[in-house]
């Protein structure tokens, strides 16, 4: 039985009138057919959103009412997060044990924003001139388009939709053509939660008609992208029209170091969570291993025993521990970059190819790849699955250098028991992210984001809500005298 899906314009679920099929990725077969938005219909969402913002039944809403909506919204994730679970595994493969535990906390995501809400504030400025009252408002800054990848689709539109909302923005959301079942059943609670029609759109299609048409719309004032950077690129270029304010999250090539003095078995498991987690299709996956030269062996021969006793199997199943790829695109393109990778002098030391029993699945197998240097393709490029490579240091001067020898800098780990090393790294270490002694933690709280090919401004934490705002200076003049010269500045 293959399910169907529509999309939500304007307050009303519909047909496209094209669709296209959903494949399940552990089975290989087709399981759902979603609508793919053509241009028409994402003008129409951006239309809609455009009315919404003006129209009393938001614009007039308080901003306490704001965060009362999306406090019920939150409920309602929480209350529904088994089925968005179930939809999230069916349609991307990511294993149930991780969309329930993600989705359950989405909720909080939701929650956060709906306290954030009405403590948006605007100021009152101590202007140097004795007869004027200035005050800074801060205003939604306008439609929102919000584009999402495949991997974590709730979670990542949460950090979009839920700052918007707070700040009294509208928001067309497109979910990626590959896994969009989860987001386009969150539309039901978004209606059941009662936002006005229009406040809140969401379309899937694909990335070259339906993203350029959202990215590119003279309607749309800001764009919140997370994908990969070439995608990015595109998105940047499609703004030129609209010119529209944006914050990319991009792809990553994390570094994870592991001093000698490190508690090996915690450094283990926080490399095995920060690379065979979602089967590494994380854009913070710790993909590259620097470890000092005096524990590699020791630290790789409990890698290697740790990824192969990893449960490979049936997404939905709890016990699965990793699933398949989400794609047959993103499996080939990862054997491909092995090969390279070995020509280059990398050494497989375990894993490398598909698992066996599962010839209709994408499932390859945890992959660990020992290399000279960081000139082996495993170590430099974003393959987003679960492969690990591994690069060796003497040295603190050499392991920054090799973790900062990279154009991503999202996030990094740092593994040892010197607490001043600790602090010498943190400020050291290339990326927007650094967990000591941890790994893959998250929060609303934090602000998310990256250097360089990982993109631009932040996602989460009170910083990111005020990018969803635009100031406005109010000058008021106290005086009853007449304005004297016109022709001098005042
Ligand atoms: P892509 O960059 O291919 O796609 C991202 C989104 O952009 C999809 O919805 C896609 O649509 C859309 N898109 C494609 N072409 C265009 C276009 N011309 N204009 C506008 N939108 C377009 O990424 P993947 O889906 O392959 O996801 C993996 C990437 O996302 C990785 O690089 C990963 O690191 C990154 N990522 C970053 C995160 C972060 O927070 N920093 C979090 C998670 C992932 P469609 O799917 O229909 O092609």
């Amino acid at each position: 039985m293959v399910e169907r899906f529509q999309q939500y314009i304007d307050g009303a679920f519909e047909d496209a009138r094209e669709s296209f099929d959903s494949v399940d990725p552990s089975t290989g077969e087709v399981w759902a057919r979603m609508p793919a938005a053509s241009e028409h219909d994402v003008d129409r969402a951006v239309q809609a959103a455009h009315r919404a913002l003006t129209d009393p039944a938001w614009a007039n809403l308080t901003a306490s009412a704001r965060g009362k909506l999306l406090y019920t919204l939150a409920d309602l994730v929480a209350q529904n997060a088994p089925r968005l679970a179930e939809l999230e595994t069916r349609d991307t493969g990511k294993i149930i044990r991780e969309t329930k535990s993600q989705i359950g906390y989405v909720a909080e995501y939701y929650r956060y924003y709906a306290g954030v809400a009405d403590k948006i504030q605007g100021a009152w400025l101590p202007v140097d001139k004795p007869d004027m009252e200035v005050t800074l408002r801060r205003e939604p800054v306008g439609v929102v388009a919000g584009i999402v990848p495949w991997n974590s689709q709730l979670f990542l539109s949460a950090v979009k939709i839920g700052p918007a909302l707070a700040a009294g923005c509208t928001i067309v959301l497109k979910a990626s053509e590959d896994g969009p079942a989860p987001l386009l059943e969150f539309a039901r609670l978004v209606n059941e939660a009662g936002f006005p029609g229009g406040v809140v759109n969401i379309v899937t299609g694909f990335g070259n008609d339906c993203g350029r048409t959202l990215t590119s719309h003279p309607l749309v004032s800001r764009i919140a992208f997370t994908g990969g950077p070439e995608t990015a690129r595109h998105v940047v270029r499609n703004s030129a029209a609209n010119l529209a304010a944006m914050s990319l999250e991009l792809g990553g090539k994390s570094p994870v170091l592991v001093f000698e003095d490190a508690d090996l078995e915690s450094a283990c498991n926080a490399v095995i969570a920060g690379i065979f987690a979602a089967s590494g299709q994380s854009c913070v996956a710790g993909s590259r291993l620097v470890v000092q030269r005096g524990i590699h062996d020791a630290l790789i021969e409990r890698l290697v025993a740790k990824a192969q006793a990893i449960r490979i199997g049936n997404p939905q199943d709890a016990a699965t521990e990793m699933g398949p790829l989400a794609t047959r695109r993103q499996l080939e393109h990862i054997e491909n970059v092995l090969r390279a990778s070995v020509a280059a002098g990398g050494r497989i030391v375990t894993g490398g190819r598909r698992a066996d029993g599962f010839a209709r699945g994408n499932y390859f197998l945890p992959t660990i790849v020992d290399c000279p240097d960081s000139r082996v393709p495993s170590v430099s490029e974003e393959l987003f699955g679960p492969v690990l490579s591994v690069v060796t240091f003497d040295t603190e001067a050499d392991a920054i250098a090799l973790a900062n020898d990279t154009r991503y800098g999202l996030a990094s780990g740092v593994f040892t028991r010197d607490l001043t090393r600790a602090h010498r790294l943190t400020r050291a270490l290339r990326a927007g992210i650094v967990w000591v002694n941890t790994y893959r933690a998250v929060s609303p709280i934090v602000p998310f984001g990256g250097y360089g090919l990982s993109g631009l401004g932040r996602e989460g934490g009170l910083e990111a809500v005020l990018e969803y705002t635009r100031t406005k200076s109010v000058w008021i003049r106290t005086s009853d005298e007449p304005i004297a010269d016109p022709f001098v500045m005042r």
